[in-house]
């Protein structure tokens, strides 16, 4: 399990109801306010009556896109997203260039992991600049 510190962000996942509910537990980014071995409290930045109380567990190092678990980490977020991203842009080439090669979410550039340096450079990093 993830430690936190005060700082940290922590995307609230959210409530899955709809309708006419009053949008108090919709997604949002919260910031650890403090930690103790039972409870993380998390603070709305943009709307600081908002604070919950968690129990340390019930902040997930995985994020699925969904609401379980309730709560996650920045990083957690993040990871999802860019992998999202990667499958995106993977989908967004042709068909038959799918297989060899995938696309930096950062620079953009393209690498045939058929080519020796491309693969290396991929795999264990590159200067984006
Ligand atoms: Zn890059």
């Amino acid at each position: 399990m993830a430690t936190h510190e005060i700082g940290d962000k922590i995307y609230y996942t959210g409530d899955n109801r709809t309708g006419d509910y009053d949008g108090m537990n919709r997604a949002r980014w919260l910031t650890v306010e403090s930690v103790s071995p039972d409870a993380v409290v998390l603070r709305d930045a943009d709307d600081p009556d908002y604070v919950l109380h968690v129990v340390p567990s019930a902040i997930g190092d995985t994020y699925r896109g969904h609401h379980d678990p309730r709560y996650v980490t920045w990083d957690a977020y993040n990871a999802y997203h860019r992998e999202r991203y990667r499958a995106h842009l993977r989908d967004a080439l042709p068909e038959s260039e799918k297989a060899s090669r995938v696309r930096c979410s950062e620079c953009g550039r393209v690498f045939d992991l058929t080519n020796e340096n491309d693969a290396n450079e991929w795999s264990f990093g590159h200067d984006c600049e």
